[in-house]
């Protein structure tokens, strides 16, 4: 029976990888990646050559039902994003609900992703959490706040280092400058780090010390 298995690769670290996902992806028959050139990379890496197709965000609407041919013509096909688990602000989503539709059997391996581990070791309530990914850059975006200014659950945020200072601003003016967050930087890698605090505290921090790298924003519910 056909399967599309999910893949995690590192956000950071290589050993993250696990040794089930490195087995999947030397048997797998079909290999389609975010970013070709970096999925050969970390094949390449992990000592073994595959030919890796394209699956990204600008061609998925496109090249869905080619892309569900193959996938009925051969035994196990894998899908991989650049880093973390596919689907999660990734493209995927597309891709699984096509084969569900269509009988084919999708797993997703366990595996890396950013936001586990940033809200295990934010230190917030874990046990309830909403994750939202990307905040909409524009229409929509202040709505959103005023509706998650009253969640109580932890809430999970996905920010790029250049817009860090204006989002904790935001989260400021709407949930009040007293709200504690945990901004966690560069996961897995070399200059990982949490910075814990009211927001206004945090903030502070990275006016004085602009970010780099790869960021996730935890934010305390509402209690
Ligand atoms: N699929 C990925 C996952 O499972 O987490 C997310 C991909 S999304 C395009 C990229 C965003 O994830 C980054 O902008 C950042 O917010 C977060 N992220 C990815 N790797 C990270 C890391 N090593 N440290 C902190 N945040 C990370």
């Amino acid at each position: 029976m056909p399967e599309l298995i999910l893949v995690p690769t590192p956000i950071g670290n290589l050993e993250d990888i696990t040794l089930r996902s490195v087995r999947i992806l030397k048997e797998a028959e079909l290999i389609f990646a975010e970013d070709t050139r970096v999925t050969k990379k970390l094949i390449s890496h992990l000592g073994f050559t595959k030919h890796v197709l394209p699956f990204h965000a600008h061609n998925e609407h496109k090249i869905l039902q080619s892309v569900i041919d193959k996938i009925l013509s051969n035994e196990t096909t894998v899908l991989v994003s650049d880093a973390g688990t596919p689907g999660i602000s990734d493209p995927g989503f597309l891709l699984i609900r096509a084969c569900i539709e269509n009988g084919i059997k999708v797993t997703c391996l366990p595996g890396p992703t950013a936001l586990i581990p940033a809200l295990v070791g934010s230190g917030f309530p874990c046990d309830r959490f909403c994750f939202e990914g990307f905040l909409p850059h524009k229409k929509g975006r202040q709505t959103k706040l005023i509706a998650l200014s009253q969640e109580e659950r932890t809430i999970v945020l996905y920010e790029s280092p250049h817009r860090l200072t204006k989002c904790l601003g935001q989260i400021e003016e709407y949930f009040g400058s007293e709200r504690r967050v945990c901004v966690v930087r560069e996961l897995s890698k070399i200059y990982e780090e949490y910075q814990r605090g009211e927001v206004k505290e945090v903030k502070l921090y990275y006016e004085n010390h602009p970010p780099k790298g790869e960021i996730v924003i935890i934010i305390e519910g509402k209690n």
